[in-house]
This record gives structure tokens, C-alpha cells and sequence, in this order.
């Protein structure tokens, strides 16, 4: 819908995807018989030390995808080193050079979509919709980074006295580390990366490592798009040992982090404890996020953007919708049509047509949203579930709803196809609205109302950073909703924003008595 190409299931998921498919079909199916390798990458030579895993689909468990061999320590401080010496070369490099390497890859990516898109089903588990979209948001971010960095990046003369000449212009600040998570493995990996790029640093490249061979391809893209090998050094591998390595070393300018608040503090505690530049830090971490439905919202509407802000990608986006906020008098009607609507979710293998929810990332990942599943049906709190098919052998967690009292019962962001509703009263609008700021978190709120001020005073009072109103909350468009959140959320400023590529950067200028 949003990208003008969607065609929406019975149950309101983004999944259907007629003609993008037949369009693909041929070019994709081959690439799901492949099997890839993912290794340390300094300097443009493939490193072979270093322990070797084999990567297995969440789907279909017994399905191994491929190899990646984890980078060692040492390897963090030869790409230290390797990426110190390249950054004023790269630094010097005009930003419209740097801007056309990444229209470039933007091509690239769009060239090479049947086989981007097998790797997010395989290594991922993502349906062919997430697949598509996740590397149209790349392309995007690309694309959206190059345009920014020729319109903000150049050198500005600044009014000043007679006699005198002040200029403005940026360069990099460094080496920066970039930290991507497992559920976007292309957009949010390449997004971090670009903007770095191509605001002048050099960059040390992480990736997670439920996603790394995504990650691997990607690093050959870039150098086929005529990125200097120097400006890169891609280190897959165990994060918590790698990162205390690279966020301690006192050349590093900055980190880019999307993943969890836990790790964004730990890393927020490493730089501040390094020797060196004081490092910037960008993160875009959880969220706790409501939708907001009063009695003069639409039930059908709400239904379609409920389940798709809840259950799309299995629920594994930090934008997911997590607890609907229904005001008492159309909570019968809501939960009825819910039900209904959840009945007909199909679960089943990413790569199959007819799936519009695929597995989560991992057993681990698996168990941990089981358990709190497991917690509240003891409680009795089941309201709608989606049935399980049978035969299946992978990390699957069905789509599940459960009624609750509050936002305040839940402790922690629960990173999967879990939806919680809650019936409140419309005088009770206000006091909803802090306890969900109460959280801490400030990522997306949704709401559902035909009344204007309801909707302005929900704006006024909510601290989130992405507001959806009448509409699901889920999926933001580069350069159209700039995204990222406040407090226990993150840093900002927001991906795909026009103030985004200002972080990466430090600010100069030159004042010259003429
Ligand atoms: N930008 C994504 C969205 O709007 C979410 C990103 C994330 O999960 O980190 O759905």
C-alpha cells in the first residue's frame, strides 16, 4: 500500500504479492538451492583464520545455508590499524565521489533483488513481502544518504563583517563502528553503513550474527560498486567479544547501533571509558509501543493495521505494535473481529507464496517469547491465537493475543508475534497515555480516531518518536517517516531523516581575514 504495490491479504498483511512475483519467480527459486560463505574481510583480502559455523535456516532447522568464519581479536586491531591509515584518503575524497559509489550500489542491489531476497528468506527466515521490502528500503537508504550528502555536506560561506570570509564544511570524524541487528540484515545494515561512508569515515563493519552471509554478499556489492577496499573492514563474528575490543580502542570516532538498550548502555559505558576522541554514539534500540483506538475508530480499519503492525515479520520489528489500547465501549466488537482476522494468518515456510508469517530468528529467540506466552495463558488471559500447522521444523511461534490490565504488567519488550490488548475508558485517555511514557520507551504509538482533537491531544501528550494515526505503524519510508525513537528507545537522530548524516560528521570552518 504504502509503497503503491502492495496487495493486502484477508488478514490485512502486507503478503500477497501477485505480480511483484511473477515478475521474480523464475530469478529466485535458483538462488534458494545456493549455499553461501560469510568470512572476515580487512582491507579487501578474506582473512582464514578464525572458527568456523554453519548457519541454519529458521525455517527449516536441518537446512544448512552456509558458513561463517567469526573474526578473533587480533583481527579487530589489524583493522584498526588498516582503517586508521586509510581514513585521510577517504576523508579527502569529494563527497560527490562518495555520494555515486552508493547511487551505484543502489543498482547493484536492485539488480541482484532475487538472490538479496533468497538470502533474507534462508538466513533469515523472512516471507518474500519482507524480502521485497527489505531491499527496497536499502536501495532507499542509499539512495537517500547520497541526495543528503550532496545537499548538506558542501563547504557554506556564512555571513560575516566586511574583510572577512567565514566558511562552513564538514569532514568524517573517523573510523566508526557499525552494529546492525539480524532483523533488517540488508536495509539496516547497508542504512548505518552509507551514511557513514559517505559522510567521510571509514568504517568497521559488524554484523549480527544470526545474519552474517546477508552482510558478506552486501560487502561484495559495495566493492563492485567501486568502494575502496581500504575503507572497510567487515569482522562477523561474536559481538560481545569483538565489541569490547573495537568500542575500547582509542581511535574509534563513533558507533552505530541498532539492537538492544542492554548493549547500547554497555557501549555507551566502553566509549566513555576509552582513551581517545570522545565517541559519538547513534542508537536505535526497543520499544514498549501502544496503538490508541477510541470509539470512533473505524473496527475493520483497526483490525488491518493491528495485525499488520503486530504480526508483520513475525513481530520481530522495534516498531511492532505490541499492546492495543481499546477504549471499553468497542472492545467486544474488537476483539471479535480479532479473532477472526487471526484465524486466517497463515503460518508457514518464508519462501512459500501463501505464508504471511514466517518463523522468529532463532531457538533462542523462540523460547524466551514461549515462555511469556506460556505465563499468561496460565493466567488465562488467551483472547485469539493463530493454529499452528503441522509438519513444520523450524522457529515458529504462532500469532497470539492475550487481554491484560495495563502496559505496566509487562517488564520487558517481548520480540515476536505477541499482541496484548488492554479496554480502557475515555476519561481514562490521559492517564493511558503517561503510563505508556512510563515505560521509559518512546519508539512508534499508533492511534485510531476520527476525532481530531482526540488525535492532537494524544500528539501533545505522547513522548514517541513515530506517531501513526489511522494507519498501521510499521514500515517507515526513508525520507518520508524518518524513524527512531527517545529514551530507553534511543539517541536519535532518526534513519532515513535529514538530520541523520549531521551525527557522522564533524563540523569545520575557516575564517580568514581577506
Ligand atoms: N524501520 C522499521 C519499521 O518502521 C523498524 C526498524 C527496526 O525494527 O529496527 O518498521
Amino acid at each position: 500500500e504504502i509503497f503503491g504495490r502492495v496487495r493486502k491479504n484477508s488478514a490485512g498483511i502486507n503478503m500477497n504479492i501477485q505480480n511483484e512475483w511473477a515478475q521474480l519467480s523464475s530469478a529466485y527459486q535458483p538462488y534458494l538451492l545456493r549455499t553461501w560463505q560469510a568470512a572476515p574481510v580487512i582491507g579487501g583480502n578474506t582473512l582464514h583464520q578464525g572458527e568456523v559455523h554453519e548457519v541454519h535456516c529458521p525455517y527449516e532447522k536441518n537446512n544448512v545455508v552456509g558458513e561463517v568464519r567469526y573474526a578473533t581479536v587480533e583481527q579487530v586491531t589489524q583493522a584498526m590499524d588498516a582503517l586508521a591509515a586509510y581514513w585521510p584518503s577517504w576523508n579527502a575524497t569529494a563527497v560527490d565521489s562518495r555520494a555515486s559509489i552508493l547511487e551505484k550500489l543502489a543498482d547493484l542491489l536492485e539488480e541482484h533483488r532475487p538472490e538479496l531476497m533468497a538470502l533474507c528468506t534462508l538466513e533469515a527466515g523472512k516471507t518474500l513481502q519482507d524480502g521485497i521490502d527489505e531491499v527496497r528500503e536499502a536501495v532507499d537508504f542509499c539512495r537517500y544518504y547520497a541526495q543528503q550528502a550532496r545537499l548538506k555536506l558542501g563547504r557554506e560561506e556564512l555571513p560575516g563583517p566586511t574583510g572577512e570570509r567565514n566558511e562552513l564544511f564538514h569532514e568524517g570524524r573517523g573510523i566508526f563502528a557499525c552494529i546492525s541487528p539480524w532483523n533488517f540484515p540488508l536495509a539496516i545494515f547497508l542504512g548505518q553503513i552509507s551514511a557513514a561512508l559517505v559522510a567521510g569515515n571509514v568504517v568497521l563493519m559488524k554484523p549480527a550474527e544470526q545474519t552474517s552471509l546477508i552482510a558478506a554478499r552486501t560487502v561484495e556489492l559495495m566493492f563492485k560498486a567501486g568502494l575502496p577496499k581500504e575503507a572497510v573492514a567487515f569482522l562477523p563474528g561474536d559481538g560481545a567479544l569483538l565489541g569490547n575490543v573495537f568500542c575500547r580502542d582509542a581511535r574509534l570516532s563513533g558507533v552505530c547501533f541498532t539492537g538492544s538498550t542492554e548493549v547500547a548502555r554497555l557501549i555507551n559505558r566502553q566509549l566513555a571509558e576509552k582513551d581517545g576522541a570522545i565517541a559519538t554514539l547513534i542508537a536505535e534500540t526497543g520499544g514498549q509501543n501502544a496503538m490508541l483506538v477510541d470509539s470512533t475508530a473505524l473496527p475493520e480499519q483497526v483490525i488491518k493495521d493491528a495485525i499488520a503492525s503486530a504480526f508483520t515479520s513475525a513481530g520481530q520489528r522495534c516498531s511492532a505494535l505490541r499492546v492495543l489500547y481499546v477504549q471499553e465501549d468497542i472492545a467486544e466488537k474488537i476483539i471479535e473481529l480479532l479473532k477472526g482476522a487471526m484465524a486466517e494468518i497463515k503460518i508457514g515456510q518464508s519462501h512459500l507464496r501463501e505464508t504471511d508469517v514466517g518463523p522468529v530468528i532463532d531457538a533462542e529467540a523462540k523460547e524466551g517469547l514461549l515462555m511469556h506466552i506460556q505465563r499468561l495463558q496460565e493466567q488465562g488471559k488467551l483472547i485469539a491465537e493463530t493454529p499452528m500447522p503441522a509438519g513444520l521444523n523450524g522457529h515458529f511461534v504462532a500469532p497470539v493475543a492475550f487481554e491484560i490490565g495495563s502496559i505496566r504488567e509487562l517488564s520487558k519488550e517481548q520480540f515476536g508475534p505477541i499482541l496484548h490488548l488492554v479496554r480502557y475508558k475515555a476519561a481514562d485517555l490521559g492517564n493511558v497515555i503517561d503510563d505508556i511514557n512510563a515505560t521509559g520507551y518512546g519508539l512508534t504509538l499508533g492511534v485510531h480516531s476520527r476525532n481530531e482533537e482526540t488525535a492532537a491531544f494524544i500528539e501533545r501528550r505522547a513522548r514517541v518518536g513515530n506517531l501513526y494515526v489511522n494507519r498501521n505503524q510499521v514500515g517507515a519510508v526513508v525520507g518520508v517517516q524518518p524513524f527512531g525513537g527517545c529514551g530507553l528507545s534511543g539517541t536519535g537522530p532518526k534513519a532515513g531523516g535529514p538530520a541523520y548524516l549531521l551525527r557522522f560528521v564533524t563540523e569545520r570552518t575557516t575564517s580568514t581575514n581577506t
